[in-house]
């Protein structure tokens, strides 16, 4: 299970984007987390890729949960979850090829005999030709880098996987194959899934089930108090 519970979170402690979100997504399920733009999904997303240290609730992946945040979260943990952005080119190292790209997570896992052979596998499930991947992001689109992040996700055969507004910058050709690339992955593997959009159509085709934002936060005190007399 990847569990949220009653999460708080922002950038701020005082005012937090998001108070006592709760959230779970269980083995091989898929999780459509839909809102509007602001509302805290992204941060929400990027605590449960133990990007971001929430300020209260918990984190627990596979029944352990998190103490440690960003490169303190304990590597197991950290490399059972991939993730991918919306803008590929903010999580993308410029100086390296895309074929560098895929194998980093591996690299920095003492993995590196494993790059050759599981790059070109991944290239092709996502749909990199080769003289792609000799090239460094500046010399590709953003769709072609962006199916290049989601390969690097996938790299560590992550149990979980959170993608953030994945295909928001992309037109609807690269969002069907990375949708299909993230399902065949799944389908092989089991991995649960937390997709998060502002798209209802895009999730409610992808997903086994879709949450509204709305629906997780708590709820005004207008709306749960008791009727008079009740
Ligand atoms: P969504 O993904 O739903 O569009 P976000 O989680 O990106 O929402 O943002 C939620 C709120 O947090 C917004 O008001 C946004 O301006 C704010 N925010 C996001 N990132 C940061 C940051 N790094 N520092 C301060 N505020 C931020």
């Amino acid at each position: 299970m990847l569990e949220l519970a009653s999460l708080t979170a922002g950038y701020d402690r005082h005012t937090p984007v998001f108070r006592d979100v709760s959230l779970t997504v269980a083995p091989g399920e898929a999780v459509g987390l839909l809102g509007p733009s602001g509302c805290g999904k992204s941060t929400l997303a990027r605590v449960a890729a133990l990007l971001h240290r929430p300020d209260g609730g918990d984190v627990t992946v596979d029944g352990r949960t998190v103490r440690g945040w960003r490169h303190r979260a304990p590597r197991e943990l950290r490399t059972a979850i991939g993730v991918v952005f919306q803008q590929p080119r903010l999580s993308a190292d410029p100086r390296l090829t895309l074929r560098d790209l895929i194998a980093e997570p591996l690299r920095a896992t003492g993995r590196r005999a494993e790059g050759p052979a599981r790059t070109a596998e991944l290239a092709h499930r996502v749909g990199l030709t080769d003289d792609l991947l000799s090239r460094r992001p500046h010399e590709v689109s953003d769709g072609q880098l962006q199916r290049a992040c989601l390969a690097r996700a996938l790299v560590l055969r992550p149990r979980w996987l959170v993608c953030d507004e994945m295909t928001a910058m992309l037109d609807a050709s690269t969002t069907a194959a990375l949708v299909a690339a993230v399902e065949e992955y799944r389908d092989e593997h089991g991995a649960g899934l937390l997709a998060v959009s502002h798209d209802r159509v895009l999730l409610d085709r992808w997903c086994d089930r879709t949450v509204h934002w709305a629906s997780l936060t708590r709820a005004p005190a207008f709306a749960t108090a008791p009727m008079k007399g009740s």
